[in-house]
Formats: structure tokens, sequence, C-alpha cells
């Protein structure tokens, strides 16, 4: 039978690598999808992506592939626009749009993120359904009722931990002083309308590409 596949989000932190594990684990083909910021380290963020990705394919005993693409354009447009507090929901949107062109060309049937519940300010019940509204592909966020602690314990045991907390690939750079809780959805399609999207998402698709990494052998 042929494995699912699924698009996991995978970011420099702790969390997005566990999730990975705990769904290629039970069988899924795993493809990684990482964004990057072109002005920052893009060579040390590859590196640590590459890593990353290899340590997932190693604890669930098959390949993981790895995709990466330039998020500043994305970055950028909603830094300077005007509502910098809502910043962080629309890169995740963004982000969210990019994992669903990569699930059309592969033919994945869903996303993972490594989500958990008011980890961080943009992970609110109530920002979360203002994310997952840019997408109508299936999100899993197997880590959602997760504490910090057991997360741990998982990325210590599938050997990401000590990858993840070296420095490398911040998610998102430009975290504003004051990130919106309460994200309203008309305020975030009036702000992506105002910077074409779509025509971003397109600009973003093409930086889109595989990186070679050495090949797990089952
Ligand atoms: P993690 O959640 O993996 O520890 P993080 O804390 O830096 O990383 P969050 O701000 O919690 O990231 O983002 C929530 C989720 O969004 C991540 O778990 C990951 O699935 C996805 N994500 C964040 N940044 C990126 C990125 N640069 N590229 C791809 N996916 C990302
Ligand atoms: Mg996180």
């Amino acid at each position: 039978m042929d494995r699912m596949k699924l698009v996991l989000l995978l970011s420099g932190g702790i969390d997005s690598p566990v999730a990975g594990y705990l769904m290629g684990r039970q069988r899924a083909e795993i493809i990684a999808l990482s964004g990057f910021v072109s002005s920052g380290n893009e060579e040390a963020h590859v590196r640590k992506m590459t890593a990353l990705a290899g340590k997932i394919a190693v604890s669930i005993g098959h390949e993981v592939s790895l995709h990466v693409y330039d998020q500043s354009l994305a970055l950028d447009c909603f830094r300077d626009g005007m509502r910098p507090n809502l910043t962080c929901v629309l890169c995740k949107r963004a982000m969210l749009r990019m994992a669903e062109k990569l699930c059309k060309m592969t033919d994945s049937s869903a996303i993972i993120t490594g989500d958990s519940l008011g980890q961080v300010a943009s992970q609110t019940l109530r920002n979360i359904a203002v994310i997952e509204n840019a997408v109508a592909t299936p999100i899993l966020r197997p880590l959602i009722g997760l504490d910090k602690m057991d997360i741990v314990r998982i990325a210590r045991n599938i050997g990401t931990y000590g990858t993840s907390i070296a420095s490398g690939a911040p998610s998102c750079e430009f975290v504003p002083k004051h990130p919106a809780t309460r994200s309203l959805i008309e305020e975030v399609l009036e702000e992506e309308m105002r910077v074409g999207i779509e025509g971003i998402m397109d600009e973003m698709a093409s930086t889109l590409r595989v990186i070679e990494h050495e090949r797990f052998n089952e």
C-alpha cells in the first residue's frame, strides 16, 4: 500500500520536528517544507533544516524530503503594512498557503504543524482558527495538547533537541511588540487584499527548491 503523504511545516524550533516524527511513525511519508529569510542566514538555515530532516528520517525509519523557500517577501510586506500586530497571523497564513501548494505538487493529503495550544502569542484558539482559514487542506497538529516538557522529552529521545536549540533559523524575526491574540478575520483579509497575497504567493513559490540530502537507507 502507498504511504499517505503529508507536508510538514518545519521550523527552527523544538516542536515541528517532533510533530513530524509523531506522524512519520504512523508510516506517513514526510515532505518537509521550511521558509527562510534571504536577508538572514540562508545557508545556516538550510544546514539546520537538513540536519533536522535527517534526524526525523532516522527516528521514523524512512526517508524525509526537504523543500525550502524564501519567505522574505511576505514578511516584508506584512511587517511594513498597516497592522504590524497581525504580522504573525499573516505570516502563518502565508506558510500554510505555501504548504498547500506543495501538497498539490506532491499529491499530499494534509499539512502537519508543530502548533500546541497557548505556547506562543499566535497560538490562541481564535488565532489558530483565523490562521487555518487560509487553506482548504486539512491541518494535523499532533502536539496540540502536549505541554512543553512532553515535547522536549520526545525531542531529546529522537535526537532533534540539540539541533533545534542551536542557533541558525529564527522562524519569525519580526515578532511584533504586541502580537494580536484576538485577530479578526476581516482585518486579515483586508490586509491580504491590500498586499495582493496571490501574487506574493506565486512569487514566493518560484523560490521553492528541493534540498538534496543524504539518503536514509531502509
Ligand atoms: P516550533 O513550533 O517548531 O518549535 P517555532 O516555535 O519557531 O517552532 P511557531 O511560531 O511555534 O514556531 O510556529 C508554529 C508552527 O508553524 C511551527 O511548529 C511550524 O510547524 C510552523 N512554522 C513556523 N515557522 C516556520 C518556518 N520558517 N517554515 C516552515 N514552518 C514554520
Ligand atoms: Mg512553537
